[in-house]
């Protein structure tokens, strides 16, 4: 008999967090249904968190290193690929070395990232994707509020009178906060009607 199961995640695309629920057929990750109790998006996803779930099982998903012999990837064990990389790593003085992580990466693991860098390569420079992007504006926020990080809740953005985007294009970046920017003109509309 065919088993289906709710699971409560969280999209991985951005960074605006919108709570969903991956449907798992017979223990494969089959689809995305909304979670109405999630606060930040209340069971709306953009196009990008509907499809989140894609990519889990997509036939295009590499599993199996790859290494690039005479111009062409052959796949090998990981055991062979590992070694390959502590070769790499092991001929560039640390100076010569920066990591970068992914954006679709958490904070755990990009912590251990920056610890692999700190410690393992002896190498002060590793960013994470996001950061780069984000890095001064964080700047700016850490100078006026004594943090980088966002000062406000998602909420809020729906309840302001007056919205300022600088430098992000939010409806494609951050759909789910978009709403929130449509949601405040639409009460800020709705009050000048009253008065
Ligand atoms: S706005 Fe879209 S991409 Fe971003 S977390 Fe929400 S559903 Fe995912």
């Amino acid at each position: 008999m065919m088993e289906i199961k709710y699971v409560s995640t969280t999209c991985p695309y951005c960074g605006t967090g919108c709570g969903f629920k991956l449907v798992v057929r017979d223990g494969k990750a089959f689809d995305a249904a909304h979670r109405q109790r999630s606060p930040v998006s209340g069971g709306k996803l953009c196009p990008k968190g509907r499809c989140a779930h894609e990519f889990i099982n997509s036939p295009d998903r590499l599993e199996k290193p790859l290494i690039k012999k005479d111009g062409e990837f052959v796949e090998v064990t990981w055991d062979e690929a590992y070694d390959l990389i502590a070769e790499k790593f092991g001929s560039c003085k640390p100076d010569e070395i920066a990591c970068l992580s992914s954006a679709r990466t958490s904070n755990e693991e990009n912590c251990l990232m920056q610890k692999f860098a700190r410690v393992a390569l002896r190498t002060p420079t590793s960013i994470t994707a996001p950061g780069s992007a984000t890095h001064p504006p964080s700047r700016g926020l850490a100078a006026v509020f004594g943090s980088g990080a966002m000062t406000n809740s998602i909420r809020d953005i729906a309840e302001s009178k007056c919205v300022f985007v600088l430098g992000s294009n939010t409806f494609e970046q951050h759909p789910l906060i978009g709403r929130s920017i449509i949601r405040a003109r639409g009460a800020a509309a709705r009050s000048r009607t009253r008065c």
